[in-house]
């Protein structure tokens, strides 16, 4: 098997990094940065983002899994002192596999026929640098509100503890294939507005975000990445027919892993 350790950057997880590697390959593992079949992401969540956007172009070769070395993450749940343990769940045990679902966004262009498309992990969010976002939301060709606000936040069941959480959204079990559409500071009055509430959307429910003002430009966050848009026709979002797989060597429920992080931390 291959595999390759991608790390946080600072002096514990490249510590750690190198403990790993040095492990799996007494174990006649070989490592290998283009074509893994496991990558082990060592720092938090924001250092598994990184992996999963460098290997989202082979999610159905790759299998991921998280080590932290700081505070407990939900894509990051192994401890370092686990780390032997895992190493040799790893060389001796064939991994089970577990799914969670991914965001698809499409930016569909005013001219040209170019369509960007990304996957997100945890979410995307639509601002803009300047003033409010004016946008009209469609939900399955549907035109659903016209949205004004500091902006937009779609969702992935897993994402639904990150961002989507600090704007009051839902926190959605992954085995729910869907999206979660939550507001950020929308104008809401006599003259605006909007539905107020986070929608979850299920898998096939298309979104449109459909600017209305031509001359801005837009935010658009995917996970830990931004870009700046111009030219803008609609922003497209659903959930993906990709999914990233994890290695599970033990059970961690989505449940215990919220609890531990949000309400009591035991680990
Ligand atoms: P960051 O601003 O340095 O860190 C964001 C925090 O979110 C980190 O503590 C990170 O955990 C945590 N996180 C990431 N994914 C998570 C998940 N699925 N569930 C619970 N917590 C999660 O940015 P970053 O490290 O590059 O991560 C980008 C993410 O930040 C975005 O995808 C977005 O979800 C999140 N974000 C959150 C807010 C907010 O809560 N107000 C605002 C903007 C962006 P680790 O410390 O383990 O890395």
């Amino acid at each position: 098997m291959n595999f390759a350790v991608t790390s946080k950057g600072d002096a514990k997880s490249n510590q750690l990094k190198a403990v790993i590697t040095q492990y799996l390959e007494d174990f006649q593992l070989s490592y290998n940065k283009e074509e893994p079949d496991l990558v082990i992401s060592v720092g938090g969540d924001g250092t598994f983002l990184e992996a999963f956007h460098t290997y989202n172009h082979r999610l159905e070769e790759t299998a991921f899994i998280g080590v932290h070395t700081g505070h407990l993450g939900f894509y990051a749940d192994w401890v370092p002192e686990e780390v032997e343990k895992l190493v040799i769940e790893i060389a001796k045990n064939p991994f089970q596999v577990v799914e969670y679902p991914l965001l698809e966004i499409k930016i569909h262009p005013k001219s040209g026929t170019h369509i960007d498309r990304f996957l997100a992990l945890n979410e995307c969010s639509v601002k803009t640098p300047e003033g409010s976002v004016v946008l009209d939301l469609s939900i399955k060709g549907e035109h659903f509100e016209r949205f004004r606000g500091d902006g937009l936040c779609i969702s992935t069941p897993s994402g639904s503890t990150a961002y989507n959480k600090a704007l009051g959204g839902g926190i959605i079990h992954p085995s729910l294939e869907s999206i979660q559409i939550t507001e950020m500071a929308s104008i809401n009055n006599r003259v605006f507005r909007t539905i107020g509430s986070p929608l979850i959307l299920p898998k096939h429910h298309v979104c449109e975000l459909k600017p209305i003002h031509d001359d801005r430009s837009f935010l658009l966050t995917i996970d830990h990445i931004t870009k700046q848009y111009t030219n803008v026709k609609t922003i497209e979002c659903r959930v993906a027919d990709e999914k990233i797989r994890f290695a599970r060597f033990r059970s961690f429920p989505f449940w215990k892993r919220v609890h531990d992080s949000f309400v009591s931390g035991e680990r």
